[in-house]
């Protein structure tokens, strides 16, 4: 018998893990995969935080109502605010944590994606060498880990979980059950009946983030939430793109207001090849200036190496190329850069008060073919503030099962900020842990 088994060995998994292997409980984490760390093993794991030292030094204001309301403005009014401000109040203490167990971070403090001050960190070298590697360290010798060993089903007992069943039948008996077991933004079929035009998208996470650890939790009796919401990402930095020109290469068209949200851009660029029955996709073309004050030149050639940056002398090239109406497409960039001679967007309504944002007029054009990528998906289970799972029937939770990190759902509502996971992956794996203290206590 165990006292807790953790199913799944991401940061949220290893998290729980390193909060328990200190208590002398006979904690075990299973996962699926032959290797450790899931889709958190391919991100980047930057972590917001707010009140932090770094900010301090230099001066930046932040608290944790500051903080709550970027995340909840940005979740649309669709996250859990109870829930965003246990993270906002814990950030502080989720970085201390990770730094406790050997976790580093650049000595850096950024300003990323819709957060209104510097708050995020970046792991000092790859998320693995400096973050999920110190975390498994930590535990080796404390915690029993199993490889290929996937949980398929779990036993229950009126509202307790007695045993978790492995793929072989074999049943292990637990005191405790977390799952870590990650999102499924990789189950085209799941996901195609929630949100039909995110099937459309590529990933970057694990190959085995699908659906199936949610559908186990849903059958003995989870509450699904907000599983349709997904939070998309680019091939290239969101924070280019509203500096660009967005052609729908499958109309020849301008596509809309470039400094929309990534939310938004992906929905537009997603919609436009579903309705399109040529899915030839868009892209986004800078010219000389833009590029320049954007990339520099060390970035701007690894791109052109990897064929993701494509350079144009002129326009009529660029049409010739995407195969479009060279005389159309003229007129398209006519109208746009007369945009900036009026000051009014007549089209889409683009803000062109931002002096950053120029015509496009000097040559050579750049054009980047915009990928739309889904690597974390919002929806999950329904949890309480110490991430134990809500009982569809009673309401209640489940006094023995708990969901920490991306398999919760929720919390994030229509959009996540940069860095908001991996601090839910701590936040909650340290809310667990130490509802889990006092149950087994
Ligand atoms: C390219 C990329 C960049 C990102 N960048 C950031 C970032 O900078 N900041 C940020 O906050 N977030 C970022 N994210 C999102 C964030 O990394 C993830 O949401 C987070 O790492 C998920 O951690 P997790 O532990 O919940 O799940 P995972 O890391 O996916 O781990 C879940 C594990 O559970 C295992 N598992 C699942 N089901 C079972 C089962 N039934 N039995 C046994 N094992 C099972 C899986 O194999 C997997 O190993 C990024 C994601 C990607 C893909």
């Amino acid at each position: 018998m165990y006292d807790v088994i953790i199913v799944g060995s991401g940061l949220a998994g290893m998290c729980v893990a390193n909060l328990l292997s200190d208590t002398g409980k006979k904690v075990a984490i299973f996962e699926k995969q032959n290797m450790l760390f899931g889709s958190s093993r391919y991100s980047t794991l930057n972590l917001a935080t707010c009140e932090n030292s770094l900010q301090k030094s230099l001066g930046i204001k932040d608290n944790a109502t500051t903080f709550l309301d970027d995340m909840y403005g940005f979740s649309g009014g669709f996250g859990d605010k109870k829930l965003l401000e246990i993270l906002a109040i814990n950030s502080n203490l989720a970085l201390k944590t990770l730094q406790s167990f050997g976790c580093e971070y650049k000595d850096e403090i950024f300003l990323k994606d819709y957060h209104s001050v510097a708050r995020v960190c970046e792991p000092k070298h790859s998320a693995i060498k400096s973050i999920l590697n110190p975390l498994h360290q930590r535990i080796i010798n404390k915690v029993d880990i199993f490889l290929e060993q996937e949980i398929v089903d779990l036993e229950k007992n009126g509202s307790k979980i007695d045993a978790v069943i492995l793929k072989d039948d074999t049943k292990l008996k637990a005191k405790i059950v977390v799952f870590a077991t990650g999102g499924f933004s990789r189950d085209k079929e799941f996901i195609h009946l929630q949100n039909p035009l995110a099937s459309f998208t590529k990933s970057q996470t694990t190959a085995q983030s699908n659906a199936n650890s949610l559908k186990t939790l849903l059958k003995v009796g989870a509450i699904p939430v907000q599983v349709e919401l997904m939070r998309y990402a680019f091939n290239f930095g969101i924070e280019i793109l509203p500096y660009s020109l967005i052609i729908d290469i499958n109309t020849g068209q301008r596509l809309c207001d470039e400094s929309k949200t990534r939310q938004e851009l992906a929905y537009e660029i997603l919609h436009a090849d579903k309705v399109s029955k040529f899915a030839k996709g868009s892209i986004a073309l800078f010219d000389e200036y833009a590029i320049k004050t954007l990339f520099s030149k060390e970035l701007l050639q690894s791109y052109i190496d990897k064929s993701m940056i494509k350079i144009f002398n002129n326009t009529f090239d660029i049409a010739e190329f995407f195969g479009l109406d060279n005389n159309k497409f003229d007129s398209q960039i006519k109208l746009y850069n007369s945009y900036f001679d009026s000051g009014i967007d007549t089209k889409f309504g683009k803000n062109l008060l931002n002096p950053a944002y120029k015509k496009l007029e000097k040559a050579p054009f750049y054009a980047l073919n915009l990928e739309v990528y889904l690597n974390y998906t919002q929806g999950g289970v329904a949890i309480n503030e110490h991430s134990q799972v809500i009982n569809i029937k009673t309401f209640q939770p489940f006094s023995n099962l708990f969901v920490v990190g991306e398999a919760s759902g929720g919390v994030h509502g229509m959009g996540r900020l940069n860095g908001c996971s991996s601090l839910e992956c701590v936040v909650f794996a340290m809310q667990c842990a130490k509802k889990i203290k006092e149950i087994l206590a």
